[in-house]
């Protein structure tokens, strides 16, 4: 791989080099300081040091990588890295040999919103799962005693098992930005996903101090990719001082997924689809294959990709007449799929959970499976 020529690399990322004798030498920009300890060997343009508090060194890609990533820069992670190399991809290649002034590269701050079809950045990817292991952490180190966030799961009939398995989190608020500024991580990749935002909105002094995180006092439901990372967050009201905040906060700045789409079996049984996160974390519970999402609204591309899911759906929705005509919206936008209420005398899939009546749900199940003559898996 190609060296990068950190004189002419650093510049382009806001790092003013000066020549001093035989270093080029500028304040490290990975820690706080007055007096410049990070240099560049003139005769060695390839590599920079910090001989002040952080001591970190390295090559462009390095240095790339810390201001992207922060701390948690590791060269050896394979999303990082690739991020990185792509981001520098028009320096590295080998048919790519001038080193004349390129158009500045795109920076992390001027992130747009991200709400597209289009994958996340490894940066977001990062801050994501990063939020959603500190909410793990939150939740089971407050305990399950009187109202805490974990007792109020158990008696909505979640066993410890499926909260570990599905990542359910709390966010108390306090932990993200402490975090993120302490490994050095870009604090405008969280504001840009919607993880952390002023206090105030149009407040004029939006200093990073004034920033709160979105989901503080919500239990936290994550979609989760093939490998069990998070990449979408939604927040369910918990906290009694939220008042008369919203019940379910999602992230404006993707564009909702189907929940558990990566966790499916690929046995080709068919999917139950719910339109409440509580009833998916339900199915998930019993073993079914289920999507979930956040309310009755389906969009456009939830609705593409149901389609094409090449699988029986069957539509779980409320057992009451706003449950039964969201089954047969649904119906119409995707083209195809039955619907099956939840069995009376239960509202929800989740009250079946609490009254301990799984049996009743998949005799039912069982009877829609026949009468349409759907093979189980
Ligand atoms: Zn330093």
């Amino acid at each position: 791989m190609a060296d990068l020529d950190l004189v002419a690399l650093a510049p382009r990322y806001g790092i003013v080099l000066q020549r001093r004798g035989a270093h080029y030498v500028t304040c490290c920009p990975f820690h706080a300081e007055k007096t410049p300890s990070f240099k560049i060997r003139v005769d060695r343009p390839t590599r920079w040091r910090c001989y002040g508090a952080c001591a970190t060194d390295g090559d462009g890609i390095d240095l790339v990588g810390r201001l992207r990533f922060g701390a948690a820069w590791n060269a050896r992670d394979r999303d990082q890295f690739r991020a990185v190399r792509d981001e520098l991809a028009p320096d590295l290649g080998p048919l790519n040999p001038t080193r004349g002034p390129r158009p500045a590269l795109p920076q992390p701050t001027r992130a747009a919103p991200l709400k597209e079809a289009a994958p996340l950045s490894a940066q977001a990817l990062y801050v994501l799962d990063k939020a959603l292991g500190l909410y793990e952490t939150e939740l089971w180190g407050l305990g399950g005693g009187r109202a805490t966030p974990l007792r109020y799961l158990r008696t909505r009939g979640f066993t410890d098992d499926t909260l570990r398995r599905q990542r359910i989190g709390y966010c108390s608020g306090t932990q993200l930005l402490t975090t993120l500024e302490s490994i050095g991580f870009p604090v405008e990749v969280a504001r840009a996903l919607e993880l952390l935002h002023p206090r105030h909105e149009g407040a004029r002094d939006q200093s990073e101090r004034d920033l709160v995180e979105h989901l503080r006092g919500r239990i936290v439901i994550a979609d989760l990719d093939a490998r069990g990372r998070a990449r979408y967050l939604t927040g369910r009201k918990w906290a009694p001082w939220l008042g008369r905040a919203s019940k379910y906060l999602c992230q404006k700045a993707i564009a909702p997924p189907l929940y558990g789409l990566a966790q499916l079996p690929a046995d080709g049984s068919p999917v139950l689809v719910t339109e409440s996160l509580a009833d998916w974390l339900t199915l998930r519970q019993w073993g079914y294959a289920a999507l979930g999402t956040s309310g009755t609204g389906l969009s456009h591309e939830n609705a593409r990709v149901l389609r094409g899911l090449g699988r029986p759906l069957v539509y779980v929705v409320q057992n009451d007449d706003p449950g039964r005509a969201a089954g047969e919206r649904w119906q119409k936008a995707v083209g195809r799929g039955r619907v099956l209420p939840t069995p009376s005398p239960y509202k929800d899939l989740n009250e079946v959970l609490v009254a301990g009546r799984e049996e009743g749900f998949r005799e039912a199940w069982t009877a829609l499976l026949r009468k349409e003559s759907i093979p189980p898996a």
